[in-house]
């Protein structure tokens, strides 16, 4: 795997590499992670890979300076998983003068969920892929469906944009007990590991109730709600939402339950499409 820092001696490398697949990552990588780049090979001949945590996506009381890097062992596993090139730019190289110009979701996306949670952060997203897919123009880019929000408003934007790639979505790798594998679970304490799993299967309850015919959304939402609290989480929302642009259903749409909560001091986010 060649390791670049610069914009330039990416670009030189993959002159030569024929179409790319590309999965953007902040590292600290897992299993997730690691499927989205064996998942990438089927669709490029050279895979892609970048690590860069992305200052314009945190807010200024979230975990940007303590976010996890562990840039050797993040290599190792992108060696293993077959990548060819790594991007790992320095803030300096993405960002040589402050950014100027970006790219903002319009409110109906940036104002739900995630977006109403995290003011500015889906624009420090969309932001630094463009930055990235501009870069490396993949042919196609594989993201996770872990981050479900992140997902539909890279694919919406790829599309209104006329971006010519083509936007996999990858399932959720789980650990055995079912909680979302993330870079985020390192922060979690013995007693919160134990606890975590619970929020998926809040998820699953959700989607049993609905696959059982229960259409009364909001009672099922503050069945959930109340049974995390109860447990001692704190959380954001249980919601379920229309896959297709996360906003409440109104007929018989594609569904996702999406959640976001905090236990101890952590913030965890999963989501379930349900069937
Ligand atoms: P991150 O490094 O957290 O920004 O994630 C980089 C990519 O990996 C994003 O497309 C995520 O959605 C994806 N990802 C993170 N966790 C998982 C997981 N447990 N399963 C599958 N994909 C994941």
């Amino acid at each position: 795997m060649q390791i670049h820092t610069t914009v330039d001696s990416l670009r030189d490398a993959l002159r030569s590499a024929g179409k790319v697949a590309f999965a953007p990552t902040m590292g600290n990588l897992h299993a997730g992670h690691v499927s989205l780049m064996r998942q990438a090979r089927d669709y490029g001949d050279s895979v892609v890979a970048s690590i860069f945590v992305n200052r314009l996506q945190f807010g200024p009381r979230e975990d940007f300076d303590k976010y996890p890097r562990t840039f050797e062992a993040d290599c190792n596993q992108l060696c293993e998983a077959g990548v060819a090139h790594l991007f790992a730019p320095d803030e300096s190289v993405l960002y040589p003068t402050p950014q100027q110009y970006f790219v903002t979701p319009a409110s109906a996306q940036d104002d739900i969920l995630e977006g109403a949670m995290r003011p500015g952060h889906f624009r420090g997203v969309a932001t630094v892929v463009t930055k990235l897919f501009n870069i490396v123009q993949p042919t196609a880019v594989l993201l996770g469906k872990k981050d479900y929000q992140q997902l539909m408003v890279i694919r919406n934007m790829v599309r209104e944009l006329n971006m010519p790639i083509e936007i996999v979505g990858c399932e959720t790798i789980r650990a055995p007990d079912g909680l979302a594998l993330s870079s985020r679970n390192g922060y979690l304490s013995e007693q919160a590991r134990t606890e975590a799993p619970r929020l998926f299967r809040q998820l699953q309850v959700i989607a049993d109730a609905i696959g059982k015919g229960r259409r009364d959304y909001d009672v099922l939402e503050s069945a959930a709600l109340e049974h995390l609290r109860e447990h001692g989480w704190q959380p954001d929302y249980v919601s379920v939402r229309r896959r297709s642009d996360l906003l409440p259903p109104t007929g018989n749409e594609a569904l996702v339950i999406v959640a976001a909560a905090r236990i101890e001091s952590t913030r965890l986010l999963d989501n379930l499409e349900v069937a």
